[in-house]
């Protein structure tokens, strides 16, 4: 059933993409009313939310109406997770969950009910098969523990036919291994976060590994700058394609063969850009705000990403209806350095750090090669002997000499845009 869903649901969105923006429009405020309308009847925080500040959701007509509606926030989302934040009609056990942490370092918890995930994996899909991918493909993902395998027959199928459904390399494993798993498998599509697609890159050219040679690669998850992009346009020789997105609400804007922008996900989830509560207009920033249009076991209205973004009038060339933008500030971390000289890559720290217990917040700072001071902000589930865990592991990834300095804070503030959860003094995303 799942699965006949899931295509069905990709016939429906890959159909939508070439329908007018107008007409697209009019999807997206029908839908947006459905989910504001459900979140204020079934879901305690939204109705809590809107009485408060006493609007109806009558009141929210259309994504311009949206402004009416406070800002949630991450914070929102954690400190009212489950009961409040789910909806009374669905039972908890029964939905998936996924783990996330985004750029604040914040670890979340996200539910999303069963005909959620199959929509927005068709929505997903509509964005790989735009840039070339094909239903049996021969498509890998070098993934972090965000993406760990999932479970059940219906995977077990597709996983085993490749069925749409990508061969996951962890990222957890030592470039060697990964590049051994590679050559092995010889992805036609490689897809990878934009640290770690750079760093294969650049371990396959500075080693002159041959045997890879994907025809399309694929980065996500955090902010490809001008550097990396043509550094791994130019070891892989093929076009190269960024894609945006959250675990809140998974894809939100891809880049099709034209790269005029990114194309947004206009039919699954409201993309705001705000400046002083109010839309920008197009060619200015704002920082982005989401509203998801699919997920009723807990709705995500008005919710700020803490990314900055730049809406585009202009329309792509591709003929898609699916209105462009462009990503100016994303989730940014900076690589980390090895006492013996290498280069790894920030999401194994955060990746473990994610799963820590007790840990509500934190962010890394690479002092020098030998010293990191690690952030924390602690809930009572954080035991004592949890700062040897963490010293022993980084110690592991950085090498048996580095000083780990953990310091307990009581919040950690958003900076400015500059904000990284990984970030290191020795090496930055674009220094080599
Ligand atoms: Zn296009």
């Amino acid at each position: 059933m799942g699965l006949f869903r899931q295509l069905y649901y990709l016939h429906k969105v890959r159909k939508n993409q070439w329908k007018s923006i107008d007409e697209l429009r009019k999807i997206q405020n029908k839908k947006l009313r459905k989910i504001v309308d459900y979140a204020y009847s079934h879901v305690p925080f939204y109705h809590d939310l809107f009485k408060k500040v006493k609007i109806h959701p009558s009141d929210v007509k259309y994504v311009s109406n949206l402004n009416k509606i406070p800002i949630v926030t991450k914070q929102d989302l954690k400190d009212n997770f489950p009961e409040k934040i789910i909806s009374n009609e669905f039972d908890h056990n029964k939905l998936k969950i996924w783990d996330t942490s985004g750029s604040t370092g914040l670890p979340l918890k996200i539910a999303y009910d069963k005909k959620a995930d199959d929509f927005v994996k068709a929505v997903l899909l509509r964005s790989y098969f735009s840039i070339g991918v094909r239903y049996f493909d021969r498509w890998c993902y070098v993934s972090p523990p965000e993406f760990e395998k999932e479970k059940g027959r219906r995977y077990a199928i597709t996983q085993k036919s490749r069925f749409i459904s990508p061969y996951y390399i962890p990222l957890y494993e030592p470039i060697e291994k990964k590049i051994e798993l590679l050559k092995k498998f010889n992805p036609r599509v490689l897809e990878s976060q934009a640290t770690d697609l750079f760093l294969i890159a650049r371990y396959i050219q500075e080693n002159d590994v041959k045997g890879i040679n994907p025809e399309i690669t694929v980065s996500n998850g955090e902010l490809l700058d001008d550097y990396m992009r043509k550094y791994i346009t130019d070891v892989f020789g093929v076009d190269h394609f960024d894609v945006y997105g959250c675990m809140e609400l998974r894809r939100n804007a891809w880049e099709c063969p034209q790269h005029e922008g990114y194309h947004m996900d206009i039919d699954s989830v409201v993309m705001q850009f705000i400046k002083d509560n109010e839309e920008v207009s197009a060619g200015q920033e704002g920082k982005i705000t989401f509203t998801g249009l699919f997920n009723y076991a807990m709705p995500i209205i008005r919710y700020d990403i803490g990314d900055v973004g730049v809406p585009s009038k202009e329309m792509c060339s591709c003929g898609r209806g699916l209105p462009l933008m462009k990503i100016l500030e994303g989730k940014l971390m900076d690589f980390l350095k090895t006492t013996d000289g290498r280069l790894l890559s920030p999401h194994l720290a955060k990746g473990f750090l994610l799963f820590v217990q007790g840990v509500n917040m934190f962010k890394v700072i690479q002092e020098s090669k030998e010293k990191v001071k690690i952030l924390i902000v602690k809930n009572i589930d954080y035991k004592e002997e949890t700062n040897v865990t963490i010293e022993k592991t980084f110690k592991k990834m950085l090498g048996e000499d580095v000083v780990v300095d953990i310091e307990f804070v009581d919040k950690l503030k958003r900076e400015g845009r500059k904000y990284k959860v990984i970030e290191s003094k020795v090496t930055t995303a674009k220094l080599i």
